[in-house]
């Protein structure tokens, strides 16, 4: 063994100690650090030919990279979606690297084993029956992809092809309709050789980001055969939902795979007061969920969800000798892209097993509460204005004058110390949003952002 690897194996309680005090100082920082600090990277170095053992890389990490971090699983990063990491979760996540399981394949069992029952609390955490199979994938993009996948295989089923063998060729032409669809779905039809042209967008309700049902429908009328419907539960400008049951009402007189995009917005199901807003999820033929996003795990994790995994098995078997047979129950091998990966499930089965659906409802209960406050401080304010009523955890909202685009980046860009906003456009409005899906976010926090802007907006 390398001397340098042999003094790190012989130290390991120590060094782990020291690198849990670094951790525990980022994480005692993230309040008041500034939450985007000032960008001052260090020169490039070439590749290290001797190392400066596991001690040498932390003293630099400290000194160098961890001050240049933002605070992004702190309470006030407010772009994007973007949780942070509960406790446990955190915990889940080093036991994940220092047990470095691969749960693709069940010739080792129990770390496969744990990542089905944490997909089935997972299932029943939002409402979903035991007819629907899951998967961990690395993030949003990835579970709206292989939902694709299946529909794409699904597709080829109704038409007699089959793509998985045959390719995307001998399939023709496919339609994608959604009202306002996420980035990744185009991204996921290109990937999948569908092209970001078998997007179809279909019209939305008045002053709203929500599919309008009836031109759904119309819209289903002019496509020739199946095709696919992406319905979105949570819009990343507005938090807007689709009517899934009026979408899934729909099937009666049309045939379509349902793929519903509940990234975030399938976390509405822990709140009595919204759980309406999702409550048709269970017609979906496939559903994405983030898990890094409102269930504060670390990056990166998300589920995918459905009720057809024979498709998906054809879309992803991965045939090799020395992997086995396909059994009864499929492989996570053979149900995403990836191959090898790290434990996913972990982080998420520590998580809801120290704070259960109690603890996670009170987290997404506390981040709406936010928006709403934060909402009605802007609609108080003489210089802002809110694009979208607040419905769930995203403020969306822009100046009351002039609101370039310039300005509202100036406006976030002098905020940066105190929280982070990312800036969008909305009905032809060049905007800010606010999102709320923190675990350590509280009132206090929306305090400080409300006073935060009113200064900034003195001096714009
Ligand atoms: C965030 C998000 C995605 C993409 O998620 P990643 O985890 O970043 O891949 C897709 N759809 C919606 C609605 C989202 O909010």
């Amino acid at each position: 063994m390398h001397p340098r690897l042999a003094t790190d194996l012989a130290a390991l309680p120590d060094l782990l100690e020291a690198t849990r005090l670094r951790a525990t100082e980022i994480l005692d920082r993230l309040p008041d650090q500034p939450v985007v600090p000032p960008l001052r990277l260090p020169a490039p170095e070439p590749l290290p030919e001797e190392g400066a053992g596991l001690a040498g890389a932390l003293a630099e990490f400290t000194d160098t990279w961890a001050p240049l971090l933002s605070a992004s699983a702190g309470p006030r990063y407010l772009g994007f979606v973007t949780g942070g990491v509960t406790p446990a979760a955190l915990a889940g996540d080093w036991l994940t690297a220092a047990a470095d399981q691969n749960p693709a394949s069940a010739l080792d069992d129990a770390a496969p084993e744990l990542e089905r029952r944490t997909i089935g609390w997972l299932r029943d955490l939002f409402g979903l029956d035991t007819a629907y199979q899951g998967a961990f994938v690395s993030g949003a993009t990835m579970s709206n992809t292989v939902g694709l996948a299946i529909a794409r295989e699904w597709l080829g089923e109704r038409r007699g092809v089959d793509v998985a063998q045959d390719g995307v060729a001998a399939l023709g032409r496919v339609r994608v309709l959604s009202g306002s669809s996420h980035s990744s779905i185009a991204k996921g039809l290109s990937m999948l050789g569908l092209g970001r042209t078998a997007l179809v967008q279909v019209p939305v309700l008045q002053g709203r980001e929500a599919v309008d049902p009836a031109a759904l429908g119309r819209a289903l009328t002019q496509v020739d055969g199946p095709c696919v419907v992406v319905a979105n539960a949570g819009t990343v400008n507005t938090v807007d939902f689709d009517d899934l049951r009026a979408i899934a009402a729909l099937r009666e007189r049309h045939d379509f795979w349902l793929h519903v995009d509940a990234a975030f917005g399938g976390f509405t199901a822990l709140s009595p007061d919204h759980a309406d807003l999702v409550a048709g999820l269970g017609a979906a033929d496939s559903i994405c969920i983030d898990l890094h996003k409102w269930m504060n795990v670390p990056y990166d994790s998300a589920v995918q969800f459905t009720r057809r995994p024979d498709l998906q098995v054809r879309v992803f078997r991965n045939a090799a000798a020395y992997l086995g047979p396909l059994g009864e129950i499929p492989d996570f091998v053979d149900l995403t892209p990836e191959n090898s990966r790290r434990w996913r499930a972990l982080a998420a089965w520590f998580t809801l097993r120290a704070y259960g659906r109690d603890g996670h409802r009170e987290i997404v209960q506390r981040n709406i509460a936010c928006a709403q406050a934060l909402g009605e401080a802007i609609e108080a304010m003489p210089g802002l204005r809110l694009l979208a009523p607040v419905r769930l955890n995203v403020v969306c909202f822009t100046l009351a004058e002039n609101p370039t685009a310039e300005r509202l980046a100036g406006l976030a860009d002098e905020l940066k110390d105190e929280a982070f906003l990312t800036p969008t456009t909305y009905a032809g409005a060049p905007a800010l949003r606010a999102a709320f899906s923190n675990w350590r976010t509280t009132e206090t926090d929306v305090h400080r952002l409300t006073e935060a802007l009113q200064t900034r907006l003195a001096k714009l």
